[in-house]
């Protein structure tokens, strides 16, 4: 089974998204990149370098739903005559649109964002979700945890790694330890579990840093020996990797913890003190790190937390 990398230009600061096509009956695709003229050409022009048209795709695989990844779904879809759009059910909050989310909305005001800034992060999504097509639920069906997705000559196990987001999914060729990961491995990025609301449990928050965690060790476990990220070149040295991200985890969350004070703070203070410059998308990325790192301190009994109003406080474990 040949696994093809096609690189997509999106819009977003990024840069390009790299979907994957499976050149074997069923014709499949795992991404499709941004709902932009741009990609779409893009992408038209590596199928016809494969001698494919649009029209051959009969599966479409979502490793997550985040717009880069999966905005030409449904153009492709109708354009290919409906072919079938795999995607893990827990990634409907994110399909749906994360910050109309009522859900998404009281978990930042808990971590103490002021209603302007809410506000503003509402606007930005809403320039941001042009770039995708939400799908209603009888229009996709479910990727399992576990389940193997048959081809002609082979099969890629889907296995759930949740952290950057609830539903994100990575796909293994056991036969040669490859593994397509979507966001969950990037070279060059450190990992970035995102904020987001407990698919199970929607007055939760997602632990998607401690989630994530466990998610790499799963890849790991399948002693990879090349894995493919949704940006950037692919990961031939996992463990090099692997070793990297849990260190420069534990280097944050120690960053964290010191920015706790004796008074407390909220989760937007703590993030504004790490990132002062952040603009934009990176003060929702921003307030994302210092909650997952937060949660995960908390989690480990290395804080403590209190309910004051709305907000959430975070103060010195009573044993420092
Ligand atoms: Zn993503
Ligand atoms: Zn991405």
């Amino acid at each position: 089974m040949q696994i093809i990398p096609i690189s997509l230009p999106t819009p977003f600061y990024i840069g390009p998204v790299n979907v994957y096509l499976i050149r074997e009956d069923p014709i499949t695709l795992i991404d499709t990149g941004p709902k932009t003229k741009e990609a779409h050409e893009a992408l038209r022009a590596a199928l016809r370098a494969e001698r494919l048209r649009v029209a051959d795709i009969r599966r479409i695989v979502l490793t997550h739903a985040h717009e880069d990844h999966c905005g030409l779904s449904r153009t492709l879809r109708d354009e290919a005559k409906d072919a079938e759009i795999l995607v893990h059910p827990w990634e409907t909050g994110h399909r749906a649109g994360r910050l109309e989310y009522e859900g998404t909305r009281a978990l930042l005001v808990r971590a103490g964002l002021p209603e302007e800034e809410i506000e503003a992060m509402r606007k930005l999504y809403e320039s941001v979700r042009v770039y995708a097509d939400g799908l209603a639920k009888d229009e996709h069906g479910e990727l399992a945890d576990d389940e193997e997705l048959m081809f002609a000559t082979g099969s890629l196990r889907v296995v759930h790694t949740p952290g950057h987001t609830p539903g994100s999914c990575s796909l293994v060729r056991e036969a040669n330890r490859t593994i397509i990961a979507g966001d969950c491995v990037l070279k060059r990025i450190t990992p970035n579990p995102l904020l987001a609301v407990d698919p199970v449990d929607s007055s939760k928050r997602y632990p998607s840093l401690a989630e994530y965690l466990v998610s790499l060790a799963r890849l790991r476990s399948y002693a990879p020996t090349l894995v493919y990220g949704g940006h950037g070149e692919a990961v031939t040295d996992f463990e090099e990797l692997f070793n990297r991200y849990l260190q420069s985890i534990r280097e944050r969350q120690k960053d964290v913890i010191r920015l706790v004070t004796k008074e407390g703070a909220t989760a937007w203070e703590i993030a504004l003190e790490m990132f002062p410059q952040a603009t934009d998308v990176h003060r929702f990325l921003a307030v994302s790190e210092a909650i997952a790192h937060l949660d995960l301190a908390h989690s480990e009994g290395k804080i403590a937390v209190e309910l004051k109003g709305e907000r959430e406080i975070y103060l010195k474990a009573r044993s420092n």
